[in-house]
């Protein structure tokens, strides 16, 4: 399942360029894509290991909570339950799920996580369906078993149950930024002052650079196949994401869906290509709404995020040429 990722670090790519790193990396593989960690100042071989440990585990951890892709894992075997019962979740299925939530009722249920079986039959998801498109009469049923509002999670109780026994979650959207952001709360704890952390696009900076300067990324355009850097952002001590219609596609009879399925219509999305990108103080806020946004679509999605003072950008391509539309939260991180 990897996908496309929607940014170029600029400072990777610098080291790259030269022969010597200019700073140290911690690099890895977890849920299905790549991460990587930028420090800024120098650590010693045997701390760097110790470091690249704990992250490994952290994410080892969030995947035998979240993975759809493991039978065993925590949400898996909730999906597989058949009763309306309240069960003990663990703390981050907690808190991505109550967050998952707030996000769903705030974007109009344009993100919802419950869409798990949708995603299933159009071949986005764990089962490897064929992807092709499905018939209108399975569509309509297999809609029957999406709602966020059928998902509740209690976190003073600690307990998630189903209000309808159908719902499948599946949490793609959501978990790579909660994991950005679970590795930056173990550089944190270790007295790491100055990182960046990217699993499969999603950041989270904090500090500055070797050189003391902002950490920049560029911000990829919605091209199909191609990589091509449009604008340039600085972070703060915040998160990023990045979605795209253009990440990962079922193609038939010339048309191109997406793997963003928006819950209204039971479709993927069928803006053009599209690209949405959101800086907020967590990397799963960002990545939760950077989705929600590509449902809403470039009018929409645009109204909605300058109405909440969210920081997002949101580029279309016609042909050529791009649409970008900048809110006003997101300006002041433009370089140009
Ligand atoms: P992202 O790459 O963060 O935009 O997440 C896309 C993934 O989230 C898809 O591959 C699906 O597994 C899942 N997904 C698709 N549509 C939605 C939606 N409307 N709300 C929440 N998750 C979705
Ligand atoms: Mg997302």
């Amino acid at each position: 399942m990897k996908r496309r990722t929607f940014i170029t670090l600029l400072a990777a790519s610098s080291v790259a360029a030269c022969a010597r790193p200019v700073h140290p990396t911690i690099r890895g593989l977890t849920m299905g894509t790549s991460y990587v960690v930028e420090l800024a100042a120098p650590m010693e071989d045997a701390a760097r290991t110790r470091l690249a440990e704990l992250i490994d585990a952290e994410l080892a951890a969030i995947n035998r909570a979240m993975s759809t892709y493991d039978p065993r894992s925590e949400l898996s075997q909730f999906n597989g339950r058949q009763d309306l019962q309240w069960v003990p979740a663990s703390q981050g299925l907690l808190e991505v799920l109550n967050s998952a939530s707030l996000i769903s009722t705030a974007s109009q249920g344009a993100f919802d996580v419950t869409v798990g079986p949708l995603v299933d039959l159009w071949g986005f998801g764990p089962e490897y369906r064929p992807r092709r498109v499905p018939d209108d009469a399975v569509i309509e049923r297999v809609r029957k078993s999406v709602g966020y509002q059928h998902l509740q999670a209690d976190p003073s109780a600690g307990a998630i149950r189903k209000r309808d026994s159908r719902i499948q979650v599946d949490l793609c959207a959501i978990a790579k930024g909660y994991g950005v952001d679970r590795v930056a709360m173990i550089l944190d704890r270790q007295g790491v002052h100055d990182y960046l952390v990217e699993i499969g696009g999603e950041l989270r900076a904090r500090g500055t650079t070797a050189a003391g300067r902002p950490w920049r990324v560029g911000i990829e355009r919605p091209v199909e196949g191609r990589h091509v850097v449009g604008e340039i952002v600085a972070l703060g001590n915040q998160g990023s994401a990045t979605s795209g219609t253009t990440e990962d596609v079922v193609e038939q009879d010339g048309r191109h869906y997406s793997h963003i399925i928006d819950p209204k219509t039971a479709r993927p999305v069928e803006h053009p290509a599209m690209a949405a990108s959101v800086i907020a103080d967590t990397t799963m806020e960002a990545d939760a709404w950077a989705t929600a946004l590509i449902v809403l679509g470039p009018e929409r999605g645009y109204s909605l995020a300058q109405a909440r003072g969210l920081a997002a950008m949101l580029v279309t391509a016609s042909g050529s040429t791009f649409d970008v539309r900048v809110t006003d939260a997101f300006r002041a991180h433009l370089l140009g």
